[in-house]
């Protein structure tokens, strides 16, 4: 049983003011693991103090100081990297495989960014003005329950190289893996107030972040209607925001794809962190000429992805994170049924032998029409919207028709075309034929996908003010 009392503030571990105590619930079986006790506004405060007094002297930091920092931030890290992993798979649910990687990539960020500062100039000048690149102030991050580590280690680390000191926000949801996290930086030995953490309800912490004038960015990960209110009331004390939501991302299956390889990579982008990944590819836009060779294939390619225990490292598709998540994807798959779209693989309920904990059935749907609501609205969860198309340019216009831009796929044998295809569809990102990242390239989303971009130069540019000085 895990008891969480405490928050990090100031650079030591410090008992909470708030009192309210949450339960922490397994998902693979409901039970109760854990209890973690919520900071209130009065932590909040403290640990905005403490950033906004760290940020007088780190705020002028060099870049070879904030380099060491960084530099120290990945070797405490990568020393509790099976322990972050274990963590993500014991309290979220993710699949272990999958936890792995994500935990690696939050590791791998401060390395990224290390990078990229080194490749930022931070001063420019040119006759008699010099331009330099100034760290905004204090930063909240505030951040989802799907990725604990990776948002932790990628906000603060694009923070820190910018010279921000920062108060994170972490999910409610991720109380243990963020304990996890901390006493693993905390082992970086940094200036005291540079990193603090509390850990409590959005409209307690987090609004209290967006509200106090001594915060100058926020750095959100989350869904849109919150990422809206952070917008909204942040403009109260002129904050700087980074928002990055959801998604409805489309995979592209161009005629000339060979299903064997195209159909098991359109899958993992559907069903990667058990569906409740922001760059799921929920939507499979395939041609009409080959809609009943992609339904075979789909059916078929379904063996590799089985439901199971989180820690099996064969298993590819876990529980949701909680009742509610679970409930939120079974009624969307009840609403594609209402609809008129056909099940081909899944639907409602639990998987047989999953009764227990909050499991879904991976499911596919054939026959979606773009505008129904499980191929326009985000579900979070295993639950792929198969939409047939005529032709290249009205594969384009579906893929583009959606209120968000943030991942999309093409896939395709003519790797010229699929670089054609890709260059008209309007999200931050598009990978063709494979999921594949680089920290250095940015992400973040057009349209209803969020503001701004994170990930190596653009994540720490999204930390700096420019001030120009003029002789
Ligand atoms: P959420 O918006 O409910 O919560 C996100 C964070 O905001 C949590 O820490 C929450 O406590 C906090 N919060 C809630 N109300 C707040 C308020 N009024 N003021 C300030 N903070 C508040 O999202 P979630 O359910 O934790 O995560 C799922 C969503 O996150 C999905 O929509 C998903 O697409 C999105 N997401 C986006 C990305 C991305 O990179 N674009 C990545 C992962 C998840």
């Amino acid at each position: 049983m895990y008891t969480m009392t405490k928050h990090y503030i100031d650079g030591a571990f410090v008992e909470s003011h708030g009192t309210e105590v949450m339960d922490i619930i397994k998902p693979t079986n409901g039970r109760v693991i854990g209890r973690v006790t919520l900071a209130d506004e009065e932590d909040t405060k403290h640990a905005i103090a403490a950033a906004k007094s760290a940020f007088v002297s780190f705020g002028r930091s060099s870049k070879e100081e904030r380099t060491k920092i960084v530099r120290r931030l990945h070797e405490a890290a990568s020393a509790r990297l099976d322990d972050l992993t274990a963590a993500m798979v014991e309290e979220y649910g993710g699949v272990v495989q999958f936890a792995g990687l994500i935990v690696k990539s939050g590791i791998n960020a401060f390395l990224a960014a290390e990078q990229a500062l080194q490749e930022l100039p931070l001063t420019r000048s040119w006759g008699k003005t010099t331009v330099t690149l100034e760290p905004v102030g204090v930063a909240g991050l505030i951040t989802a329950w799907n990725a604990n580590a990776l948002f932790l280690c990628l906000k603060l680390a694009s923070a820190v190289a910018a010279g921000c000191t920062v108060v994170i926000k972490p999910s409610e949801l991720s109380a243990i893996q963020t304990q996890v996290l901390i006493e693993a930086l905390h082992e970086a030995n940094l200036p005291k107030g540079l990193l603090n953490v509390v850990t409590g309800r959005g409209n307690i912490v987090g609004a209290e972040l967006v509200r106090n004038p001594d915060v100058a960015k926020i750095s959100f990960t989350g869904s849109v209607g919150v990422g809206k209110s952070i917008m909204r009331d942040g403009a109260e004390t002129m904050k700087r925001v980074t928002l990055e939501l959801g998604g409805k991302s489309p995979t592209i299956l161009l005629d000339d794809a060979v299903l064997d390889q195209a159909i098991p990579s359109a899958l993992v982008m559907a069903f990667m962190n058990s569906g409740q990944a922001c760059a799921a590819g929920t939507r499979l836009l395939v041609p009409k000429s080959r809609f009943d060779q992609v339904k075979r294939a789909i059916v078929e390619a379904m063996a590799a992805f089985p439901v199971g225990d989180p820690a099996d490292p064969k298993t590819a598709v876990g529980p949701m994170v909680s009742q509610k998540q679970y409930e939120q994807v079974q009624s969307y798959i009840r609403k594609g049924i209402e609809e008129g779209a056909e099940v081909l693989v899944g639907g409602e309920g639990h998987p047989q032998g999953f009764e227990a904990g909050y499991f879904v059935k991976p499911t596919v749907f054939v026959n979606v029409k773009n505008d129904m609501t499980i191929a326009r609205e985000e579900i979070f969860g295993p639950v792929l919207s198969v939409v047939s198309y005529d032709s290249e340019d009205e594969a384009i216009r579906i893929a583009n028709a959606s209120d968000y831009g943030l991942h999309a796929a093409v896939l395709g044998t003519d790797v010229e075309r699929a670089r054609r295809v890709a260059a008209q569809i309007r999200s931050g990102r598009v990978v063709i034929n494979n999921m594949t990242d680089d920290p250095q390239a940015p992400w973040g989303g057009f349209k209803y996908s969020g503001v701004g971009r994170e990930y190596g130069r653009f994540g720490i540019e999204a930390f700096l003010e420019t001030r120009a000085i003029l002789e």
